[in-house]
């Protein structure tokens, strides 16, 4: 077996730790300092992905868009001054000739309405992550004088044929990981692309917006790897997200389901799929900050022993309370059944469920969930639905989601908790599903100051 699958673990390095030359010369020295063999999972350079989305809509200034994230690109490599001409020149053409390839994928855009768009626009959005790759192993070359060398995600991550949300296929991937393991050098650092996988065919996928955490686990389990290591521009998990309130404090361990609620439930921190693997295979994953690992961060185990306690907030803006009346509902089976049908025909993803006796209410992600990246409310869904019961549709709303451990057995919970919220009125509440959170949906404005509220009973 080679030498890689001992002590290996996987680094995954978000869009702003490789945004700059100075962000990726500072995530090389991270990974220099770390003792253990790693594999470098990179993000595309902060903002280009959204860059690329924006041409894959046809925006009207879609050369200047192009014409920046080249820029971009060439800014970077433009700066390494300290690598053998050779080695330079071979970069820079590697990255001439991905720009090049872009250019002409721009060329032969289909029809938006046909079947082959979804398929052109997930190779689109690869090339973000094509060229940070790339940009990573020049600027290791140069700081470490040591060879680096990409490993093309299509040639491990295997999916299925879900264009912008691809799942991936772990038999086959562990398969296509083993092979490629065999061909690696020790000597040389490895730089895959997150976000980017392929079909079995070799078609390129992607797994929706923020996935590179996704494939920086995926890969840890298909290589039996110890730890997954999220860097990013942030040390650690946060106690609710910094953006809203400035006290949020970082949380130094969480649980494995802990951290999986505050993904599901808005954390940005981390991509609600990318837990899934290290749950299954019991692989602890590290979230710290990229130019300062010195400053620690939040280690993600299988089991932590705290008392019953609110620990986190998550928070998800834009969501809309879909109501439904029906009558037909009293008493009878199958309803739900039926209901849940259509939203599974249109793979739409519900996030909470009430129900009383003639109605049921349930939460939708406006922009999608994160993991599934889908337009979640398609007018046809809506009619079908209309032809057996009354619809109606409440939007500008945000879940809030308490997390914490055994949140049911506290007694005093409900009452601190409304008492803060108080006087936001309170739209939908949802509890006892999970013994790691409670969750209640309110008018959007109100977020900033409910979080704020709320977070004074947080301890540290
Ligand atoms: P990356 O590009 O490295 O994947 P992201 O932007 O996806 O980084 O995630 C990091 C950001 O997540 C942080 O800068 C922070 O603003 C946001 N965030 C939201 N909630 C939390 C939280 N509870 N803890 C830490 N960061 C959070
Ligand atoms: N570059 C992709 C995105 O911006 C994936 C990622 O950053 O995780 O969504
Ligand atoms: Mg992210």
């Amino acid at each position: 077996m080679n030498q890689l699958h001992n002590n290996l673990s996987i680094a995954k390095f978000g869009g702003t730790s490789v945004a700059t030359y100075d962000a990726i010369s500072a995530a090389v020295a991270n990974v220099q300092q770390q003792t253990q063999r790693l594999i470098v999972v990179v993000s595309a350079c902060g903002g280009v992905t959204d860059a690329l989305v924006k041409i894959a809509h046809m925006a009207s200034d879609s050369a200047d868009i192009l014409a920046q994230v080249e820029q971009r690109h060439q800014a970077i490599i433009s700066q390494i001054s300290r690598l053998r001409q050779a080695r330079l020149r071979y970069w820079q053409a590697e990255l001439e000739h991905i720009h090049a390839d872009l250019r002409q994928h721009l060329e032969d855009m289909p029809e938006q309405t046909s079947t082959r768009f979804s398929q052109w626009r997930d190779r689109l959005l690869s090339f973000g992550e094509r060229c940070s790759s790339l940009l990573f192993c020049a600027v290791w070359e140069e700081q470490t004088q040591t060879m680096a060398e990409v490993m093309t995600a299509e040639t491990w991550l295997v999916t299925d044929e879900r264009f912008g949300h691809a799942r991936p296929n772990m038999d086959a991937t562990r398969t296509r990981t083993a092979q490629q393991l065999l061909t690696l050098n020790p000597d040389i650092q490895y730089v895959t692309q997150g976000f980017i996988g392929a079909t079995e065919a070799g078609v390129t996928t992607t797994l929706g917006r923020g996935g590179s955490d996704y494939s920086a686990a995926l890969l840890a389990v298909a290589t039996g790897a110890s730890e997954v290591q999220i860097w990013t521009d942030i040390a650690g998990v946060y106690s609710t997200d910094p953006r809203l309130c400035k006290e949020a404090f970082p949380i130094p361990e969480m649980s494995f389901d802990e951290a999986a609620e505050m993904a599901t439930f808005g954390a940005k921190v981390l991509h609600p799929a990318s837990l899934i693997p290290a749950i299954e295979h019991n692989i602890p994953v590290f979230v710290g900050h990229s130019q300062f690992p010195e400053r620690g961060g939040t280690r993600l185990v299988k089991d932590t022993v705290f008392r019953p306690d609110v620990r986190a907030i998550a928070v998800r803006k834009k969501q809309t309370l879909m109501t439904v009346h029906s009558i037909d509902m009293f008493h009878a089976s199958g309803f739900l059944a039926k209901l849940f049908g259509i939203f599974a025909k249109y793979d739409i993803s519900v996030d909470l469920i009430t129900t009383s006796e003639v109605s049921i209410a349930l939460t939708l992600d406006e922009g999608g969930s994160q993991a599934n990246n889908q337009v979640t409310l398609p007018s046809v869904a809506i009619e079908e639905i209309e032809a057996f019961a009354r619809v109606e549709l409440e939007q500008n709303l945000s879940l809030v989601a308490l997390i914490g451990n055994q949140i049911g057995r506290q007694s005093q919970l409900s009452q601190w908790v409304f008492d803060a919220v108080s006087p936001t009125p309170v739209r939908m509440i949802c509890q006892g599903a999970s013994a790691y959170n409670l969750c209640f949906l309110i008018p959007s404005s109100d977020t900033d100051s409910v979080i704020n509220r709320l977070h004074e009973r947080i301890k540290r």
